[in-house]
């Protein structure tokens, strides 16, 4: 998607503080963030949101989660607890159409979110 800004992040044509690369996905921290530590995982490919996962990328969604849960250990949050949030749609205020996980660590969360 040439306009989309996660794209351009994910190939490198916008700078992002990149906490992980791989060849299915990249981690970076979120430029206006939520908690001390507020991370974005997102697929390299184009996936729109969650609404759009086809069969067949399963795999692909699953190591994004367990990149979630190697990041709360390496940012020393996994023991005391984290957020990790997929926002889907305009009620959700999904703002970037490009599939994105918030990891959200380093202070107290409420439930429910509001
Ligand atoms: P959403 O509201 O779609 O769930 O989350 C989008 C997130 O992307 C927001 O938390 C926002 O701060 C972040 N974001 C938007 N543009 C950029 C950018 O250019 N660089 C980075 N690092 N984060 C961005
Ligand atoms: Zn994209």
């Amino acid at each position: 998607m040439a306009d989309c800004i996660f794209c351009k992040i994910a190939k490198g044509e916008i700078k992002g503080t990149i906490v992980h690369e791989d060849d299915d996905m990249i981690a970076f921290k979120d430029i206006q963030p939520q908690a001390p530590v507020h991370i974005l995982i997102i697929p390299k490919r184009h996936i729109s949101g969650l609404t759009t996962i086809e069969k067949g990328d399963e795999l692909l969604v699953g190591k994004i989660v367990a990149l979630a849960k190697s990041l709360a250990h390496r940012f020393s949050f996994s023991e005391c607890g984290f957020r990790l949030v997929a926002n889907s749609g305009p009620d959700a205020g999904q703002a970037v159409d490009h599939l994105h996980f918030h990891l959200l660590g380093g202070r107290k969360f409420t439930w429910p979110p509001g």
